[in-house]
């Protein structure tokens, strides 16, 4: 585990690092393949701007392992993403700062600030969030095997009983 005191961080300008295996996220995990050796490694840097507010810019770089919904085969999703966020002191600040549009440009993520917040909490939101709609591989190394089309119909003029027939001829014996 690992935790920060965001007021500290931010105050100091600080970075943390530090990284996992993505198994150990099981919010993310739930419902995806098995992420055998892929994991997750992230940086934090706390920033106090002139305006004394408060922020984290967070880094994460992970390969979590999805399902390409295309061919259905797993594959290793390259992500890297960063975001900053705003810390507030409490749940009441969170909205406290007017109504933003979905298109504001300004928007920002906020998030209530703790002398314990768990930074993996943190960066498991920030890869779910960053996980695409619909995963699929660029190029599908292989893909199912396609439905034939050409098979030609099975010939019920070919003399040969039908299992039915067979089955009856077996009753009677
Ligand atoms: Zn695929």
């Amino acid at each position: 585990m690992q935790y920060i005191d965001t007021y500290e961080l931010a105050r100091l300008g600080a970075t943390v690092r530090g990284e996992a295996p993505l198994a150990q996220f099981a919010r993310l995990t739930e419902g995806l393949p098995s992420q055998a050796d892929a994991h997750a490694e992230w940086t934090i840097t706390g920033e106090k701007d002139m305006h004394g507010q408060y922020f984290l810019h967070t880094w994460v770089r992970a390969n979590p392992v999805l399902e390409c919904q295309r061919c259905l085969q797993p594959f290793a999703w390259q992500m890297e993403t960063g975001s900053r966020v705003q810390v507030v002191k409490s749940e009441a600040n969170l909205d406290a700062e007017g109504d933003h549009d979905a298109d504001d440009e300004d928007f920002i993520e906020r998030i209530v600030g703790s002398a314990r917040l768990d930074v993996r909490e943190l960066i498991e939101d920030e890869i779910i969030l960053s996980l695409p709609y619909v995963p699929k591989h660029d190029v599908c190394p292989s893909l199912p095997v396609p439905l034939v089309e050409d098979e030609p119909a099975p010939d019920s003029d070919s003399g040969k009983p039908s299992p039915f027939a067979i089955l009856s001829q077996l009753k009677k014996n």
